[in-house]
C-alpha cells in the first residue's frame, strides 16, 4: 500500500490507483531562508538535517528512475512475449497439455503471471537493496522473498481468474467486447477494495491496538466522534511493522465489515500521538469526503475510453504485427496479451492524469486532517507540520523535487508542499471557516 506496485500488470496497475494509503509524499526542499539574501527564498516547513537530506536526494533520484524504468520495462516484457512468439507457443503448449479449455487459459495466465512476475524480478531486487542500503528497509532476503511469492500466489489465484474472464468477454462478444470489459472491471474494483485488508495477515502480525496502546486507543475514540467515522476500537490494530521497515504509516482501509484502522509500530513507538491523531485524521477524511466512491466513478469514466481506445489500438497491433506474432486475433490467449499490452500503455501514459487528480484527494484529506484535530490537540497547525517532518525523515523524502517529477509520478503532493500548506492552514482565525467543520 504504500509505493504503488510497478510492472506492467493492468489489474495491478488499477489497485495501486485506488490503494489510498498514508504513504508519506515527496517533497521540495531548499536550504533554510535568509533575510541577509537579495531575494529572500519562502521559509520551508519541511527541512531535513544535512546528512539526511544528502540522502533523500540521492535515494529520491533512484526511486524517480526506478519508476519510469519499471514502467517502460513492464511494457517491453509484454511486447517481448508477443514478438518472440512465447505468448503463442505457451498458448499451443497449454492446449497440448489440457483438454478443457478454461483450463487451458486458467495454466496460460499462471504462466504469464509467473513470467512477468520473474522479469520484474531483477527491478524488484535493486529497489529493496536500495531500500536496505539507505536504512529505510530492515528486512531479510529471505522474507523478502517469501512476501514475493505470497504476492505470487494471490495474484494467480485473483489475477489468472478475472484474465480468463476477461479473456472470455472478448471472445463471446469480439464486436463490443470493450464494452463487457468495462460493465466487469466496476465490481470487480469495488470487491478488490473489500477483500484487500484480508490478505495483509499473510505479510504482517497484527494485534489489537488496545493492548499495548491503550491511550492511543481512547485519543484515536476523540477523533472518530468527531468526524463519525464510526470505527469500534475492535477494528483498531497495531500491525508489526517494524521487523521489516524503519519507515511510518498509519492508515485506514477495508470498506464496510473490513473497515479498520492500523497504526505501526514504529509509528505508535516513535512519534508523538498527536501526529498520529492528525495521520489518522487525514485518513478519515478519505472517508468521510467519500473518496473511494469518487475514485471508483472517475475510473470506471476514464476506464471507458480507455478500453474503447485500446479495442481500436490493439485491432490495429494484430493487424499490423500478427502474423509475424502468430497472433490470429484478439480473442485468442497470445490476442489478449495483445490488448494487455495496449491497456497497460494506456495506463503508463495516464499515470500524471491520475497522480493529480489523486493529488487533489489527498489535498482535501489534508485539510480535512487538520480540521478533525482542532479542538482535540493543542495546536493542530504545528502538529500537522511536526507530522510532514516526521514522515518525510523516516521515508526520505526529497525536499525539492522537481515539477516534473511531482506532476508525472506523485499521487501526494510533496512533502514539502503539503507542510507547507499546514504552516499556514489556520481556518480558525478570525473572518474564515472550516471547510469541512462547524466548528
Ligand atoms: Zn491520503
Amino acid at each position: 500500500m504504500r509505493f504503488a506496485c510497478r510492472g506492467g500488470l493492468t489489474l495491478c496497475f488499477i489497485l495501486s490507483c485506488l490503494a489510498f494509503a498514508t504513504h508519506p509524499v515527496a517533497a521540495q526542499s531548499a536550504p533554510a531562508a535568509s533575510t541577509i539574501q537579495p531575494q529572500p527564498q519562502p521559509a520551508q516547513a519541511y527541512t531535513l538535517p544535512p546528512d539526511k537530506l544528502a540522502k533523500a536526494i540521492a535515494i529520491s533520484h533512484i526511486r524517480n528512475v526506478m519508476d519510469i524504468v519499471g514502467g517502460l520495462w513492464g511494457l517491453a516484457v509484454l511486447w517481448l512475449l508477443l514478438a518472440t512468439r512465447a505468448a503463442a507457443g505457451i498458448a499451443a503448449w497449454t492446449e497440448r497439455l489440457l483438454r478443457r479449455r478454461w483450463m487451458q487459459g486458467l495454466l496460460f495466465f499462471a504462466v504469464f503471471l509467473i513470467i512477468t512476475t520473474l522479469a520484474n524480478l531483477p527491478l524488484d531486487l535493486f529497489s529493496q537493496h536500495i531500500e536496505r542500503a539507505y536504512g529505510i528497509s530492515v528486512q531479510g532476503w529471505g522474507s523478502w522473498l517469501g512476501d514475493l511469492a505470497k504476492s505470487l500466489g494471490i495474484a494467480i489465484l485473483i489475477g489468472a481468474p478475472v484474465l480468463l474472464l476477461f479473456n472470455w468477454i472478448v471472445r463471446r462478444w469480439p464486436r463490443r467486447y470493450w464494452l463487457g470489459l468495462w460493465i466487469a472491471s466496476v465490481p470487480l474494483l469495488v470487491f478488490m477494495i473489500f477483500v484487500s485488508p484480508l490478505f495483509e495477515p499473510l505479510f504482517n502480525k497484527f494485534e489489537p491496538l488496545s493492548a499495548s496502546n491503550a491511550a492511543l486507543v481512547t485519543e484515536l475514540e476523540k477523533v472518530v466522534a468527531r468526524t463519525g467515522t464510526d470505527i469500534p476500537p475492535d477494528r483498531m490494530f497495531l500491525m508489526k511493522a517494524s521487523v521489516k521497515t524503519n519507515g511510518l504509516n498509519a492508515y485506514v482501509n477495508g470498506v464496510g465489515a473490513t473497515k479498520r484502522i492500523v497504526v505501526w509500530d514504529t509509528t505508535a513507538g516513535r512519534i508523538p500521538t498527536d501526529e498520529i491523531l492528525f495521520s489518522f485524521g487525514h485518513e478519515s477524511g478519505h472517508y468521510v469526503l467519500n473518496h473511494i466512491p469518487q475514485s471508483i466513478a472517475g475510473y470506471a469514466f476514464a476506464l471507458f475510453f480507455v478500453f474503447w481506445g485500446c479495442a481500436g489500438f490493439s485491432a490495429w497491433l494484430v493487424r499490423r504485427f500478427g502474423a509475424s506474432w502468430r497472433v490470429d486475433s484478439l480473442s485468442s490467449r497470445a490476442g489478449f496479451v495483445v490488448l494487455l499490452f495496449a491497456i497497460t500503455l494506456a495506463g503508463f501514459v495516464l499515470e500524471p492524469a491520475s497522480n493529480t487528480f489523486s493529488r487533489h484527494f489527498e489535498h482535501e484529506a489534508d485539510v480535512y486532517g487538520q480540521e478533525a484535530i482542532h479542538g482535540i490537540v493543542p495546536d493542530p497547525q504545528k502538529t500537522a507540520v511536526a507530522a510532514f517532518n516526521d514522515l518525510g525523515e523516516a521515508w526520505l523524502e526529497d525536499p525539492d523535487p522537481s515539477p516534473f517529477i511531482e506532476f508525472w509520478e506523485y499521487n501526494h503532493p510533496s512533502v514539502q508542499t503539503r507542510a507547507n500548506f499546514a504552516l499556514h492552514y489556520n481556518p480558525w482565525a478570525k473572518g474564515h471557516h472550516a471547510e469541512f467543520f462547524d466548528k
